[in-house]
């Protein structure tokens, strides 16, 4: 079943007692998530544990990491595999995001074995994709974001792909306060669940959450998450603040 998700991305941000306060501050909200409903909360490595620890017992909610290592382990200093990642029992890792991609370079290719070992480790990719202004002031959005997926995504099975998360991170929206309209988001996501329907049929395509995420806030998720293909959102600054990803969550359909 097609699930609607809240996904929270701390980025780099917060000590580990701003942490712990703002995980202690989450579970103030009482639990009202449906059983289609999931909450996801990617933290920096250093907390997960904490995270795991915290949100342990709490409904439909889950741990992400922001990122693994394509490698399974050795002497790669400062890196950390999707292995460690599952060994702490965290259900999801946060791949291919915009930052990465641009100061890190991570490209397609890279991406799609990140995806590879994220999943040879039973981790749920969050899969980000998203183009930049100049392509968008261009008109070619469509195929700029379905060429991500199939360079990254279109080499697995069908059932693999359909443990995967999709989402859509338009990067002139991100951090920047300027949110894609709910048609714009609805229109690209429509799109890419085509894309993946034309290599893995409809019925898989159905099946695939679609996240949204660029300057998400409380107040305009619920109308953005409210249309047909948009499953919920990949939200950064807004969730740092638990009043306002509380009413994020709340915007769920
Ligand atoms: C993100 O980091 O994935 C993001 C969408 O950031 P923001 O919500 O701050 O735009």
């Amino acid at each position: 079943m097609r699930q609607q998700i809240a996904a929270a991305n701390w980025k780099m941000n917060l000590s580990f007692q701003q942490a712990e306060a703002l995980l202690d501050e989450l579970l103030k909200k009482p639990e009202t998530l449906k059983a289609d409903q999931k909450v996801v909360i990617a933290v920096p490595f250093p907390y997960l544990q904490l995270a795991k620890a915290k949100l342990s017992g709490r409904k439909n909610t889950y741990v992400a990491a922001q990122n693994c290592f394509t490698k399974k382990s050795g002497a790669y200093t400062g890196e950390v595999s999707a292995e460690m990642i599952a060994s702490m029992e965290v259900e999801y890792v946060v791949l291919g995001h915009s930052e990465r991609r641009e100061y890190f370079g991570e490209s397609n290719a890279v991406l799609a074995e990140k995806t590879n070992i994220a999943l040879e480790f039973g981790l749920t990719p969050i899969f980000c994709c998203g183009e930049p202004l100049a392509i968008r002031e261009a008109g070619s959005q469509n195929d700029y974001v379905a060429q991500q997926l199939k360079e990254s995504l279109f080499h697995l099975s069908a059932d693999q792909l359909t443990k995967i998360v999709i989402a859509y991170e338009p990067i002139w929206a991100i951090g920047t306060g300027k949110t894609a309209t709910a048609d714009q988001a609805q229109e690209m996501h429509a799109h890419l669940r085509n894309t993946l329907a034309s290599q893995y049929g409809q019925e898989v395509a159905n099946s695939i959450s679609i996240l949204y995420g660029g300057s998400v806030k409380g107040a305009n998720a619920a109308d953005i998450f409210s249309r047909p293909d948009v499953d919920g959102g990949l939200v950064g600054g807004a969730s740092l603040v638990a009043a306002e990803f509380g009413q994020i969550i709340d915007g769920l359909k």
